[in-house]
């Protein structure tokens, strides 16, 4: 086996160890449509056109309060 000639010194160790810990931000576009921010090759999730299309119906908050089926049954008689 071949032997290193020279041990790395601390420096270079961690310039190796240390340089693969940053997270790159992800690349974003701006949608034709609307001007949001979106990633490229993904539907727009403010208003849901994909290659100059409407591809999804974005649903709107209505501000009236759903019932989430939590209605009790009285049973007692
Ligand atoms: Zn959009």
């Amino acid at each position: 086996m071949p032997q290193p000639k020279k041990r790395h010194s601390n420096s270079r160790q961690g310039k190796r160890r240390g340089a693969h810990w940053k997270i790159t931000p992800p690349n974003l576009s701006t949608c034709p449509q609307c001007g949001a921010p979106i990633l490229p090759h993904h539907v727009c999730a403010k208003c849901g056109h994909y290659k100059g299309r409407s591809v999804l119906e974005i649903k709107t908050k209505d501000k009236k309060t759903r019932d989430k089926g939590k209605h009790k049954k009285e049973t007692k008689e």
